[in-house]
């Protein structure tokens, strides 16, 4: 039996998480959840799961759970400290599913308390990138990557007993959807809103990520995530769009030959993958038929409509606070898109404003992270007010 810890168990990630474990009663078990402010789908997990601890992000929001919630033996509590405190307390796995850098310390508590860590937050990684690394290596951690991409990238890597290699690697092709505006001219993209750049045109996920996915920064973000995990650089990764999301990455090795990893976009297929590897597990995602298929295709990133991505390289060539720099800037702008108080291209000019104009440090502790973070957030709030209003 597998104990599991499920931050940001109200998410889209959180579901899928849920379903899983659902299926298999005898295999895991659902010991603590954590979520920000979503109540009412919070009380029904844990009428469903009736976990051990529930965390929600303030006393308002825990006070109306425990209300909710009344007669069951779940203790409810609010507050980073007790999320901290479950991702480290009696459980095997921790999946690390909150929306993004909120999710770092967290995170970390799982990782420096020895648990297998499943990682669907990429933005905690994103931002304390050697430091986060580290803590995987001195606790001798599990760092199964739950993001799509990246799981399908650990799949087709050569895999050790601990692990995956880099053994006779040459690239690796991470493929992008392309997301919702991958055919729209400059102009047209000028008045897109929120609304469509959240329809994600294969995959069914959180606002934040799905802007992220319109705007590339999503690739971004994931090209910074493969370097950390696999021990690359951006120069060793290839973006590939590939609009059916029917491969979620490849690695190619220096015989000539190209693993690809496929199978219908369901978030399921890495979840479980990472909570039962090396072995797999049914998951009730339908098999991929090809002949239904029948086609894939493949085209080089437009860096030119979409900027972020190149940014994503240039903070990571930058290194030290760079990458955190340029994550808050983008939470902050997606933030303010989804508000109607930026337009969807001037996501990626308040991104390159703020990663310009911030004093990049290097990252000696965890404070510098948190400072960066904090900096760039003013940063881009004052530049929202004045430049771009
Ligand atoms: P979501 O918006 O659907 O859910 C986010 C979850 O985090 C919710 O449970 C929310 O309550 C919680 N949360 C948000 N802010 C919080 C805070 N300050 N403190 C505590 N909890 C907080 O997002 P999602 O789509 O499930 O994505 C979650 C993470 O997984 C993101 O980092 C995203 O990039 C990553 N991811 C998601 C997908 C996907 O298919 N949805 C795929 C790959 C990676
Ligand atoms: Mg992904």
């Amino acid at each position: 039996m597998q104990k599991i810890c499920l931050l940001g168990a109200t998410g889209s990630i959180g579901r899928s998480t849920l379903d899983v474990i659902a299926q298999y009663p005898d295999q895991f078990e659902l010991v603590s959840v954590a979520a920000n402010a979503s109540v009412e789908r919070m009380a029904e997990i844990c009428h469903q799961f009736q976990p051990k601890r529930a965390v929600m992000g303030s006393k308002a929001a825990r006070d109306q759970l425990a209300s909710l919630c009344a007669g069951l033996p779940t203790q409810f509590e609010y507050g980073s400290e007790s999320m901290e405190s479950i991702a480290s307390d009696d459980c095997d796995q921790v999946m690390a599913a909150i929306m993004g850098f909120a999710g770092l310390r967290p995170t970390l508590a799982g990782i420096r308390a020895g648990k297998r860590v499943l990682l669907a937050n990429k933005e905690s990684l994103v931002t304390a990138g050697r430091l986060f690394m580290d803590e995987v290596t001195k606790h001798k951690v599990t760092l199964m990557p739950i993001d799509s991409e990246h799981n399908a990238i650990y799949q087709c890597l050569p895999q050790s007993d601990s692990g995956v290699t880099k053994r006779d690697v040459d690239k690796v092709l991470l493929t992008a959807s392309g997301g919702p505006f991958r055919t729209y001219s400059y102009d047209q993209m000028k008045t897109v809103t929120p609304a469509q750049a959240c329809a994600h045109p294969n995959w069914s996920m959180g606002q934040k990520i799905s802007v992220d996915s319109a705007s590339l920064m999503n690739k971004g973000l994931e090209l910074i995530e493969a370097c950390w995990l696999f021990d690359v650089t951006p120069a060793d990764v290839q973006v590939v769009v590939h609009p059916e999301s029917i491969i979620h990455s490849m690695v190619s090795y220096k015989d000539g030959s190209v693993i690809a990893q496929m199978g219908n976009p369901d978030m399921k297929i890495p979840i479980a993958y990472g909570m039962t590897w090396p072995a797999r597990i049914e998951t009730g995602v339908e098999a991929l038929d090809l002949f239904q298929v029948s086609q894939l295709n493949f085209e080089a990133p437009d860096l030119e409509r979409f900027p972020n991505l190149k940014l994503a390289s240039e903070a990571w060539y930058l290194g030290g606070t760079a990458m955190a720099c340029l994550n808050a800037a983008n939470e902050e702008a997606v933030a303010a898109f989804l508000k109607g108080q930026l337009s969807f291209l001037d996501i990626a000019r308040l991104n390159q404003q703020v990663l310009e104009r911030s004093d990049i440090k290097v990252v000696n502790d965890l404070e510098v992270v948190f400072e960066a973070d904090e900096q760039s957030r003013v940063l881009a709030q004052q530049l929202i007010a004045s430049e771009f209003s």
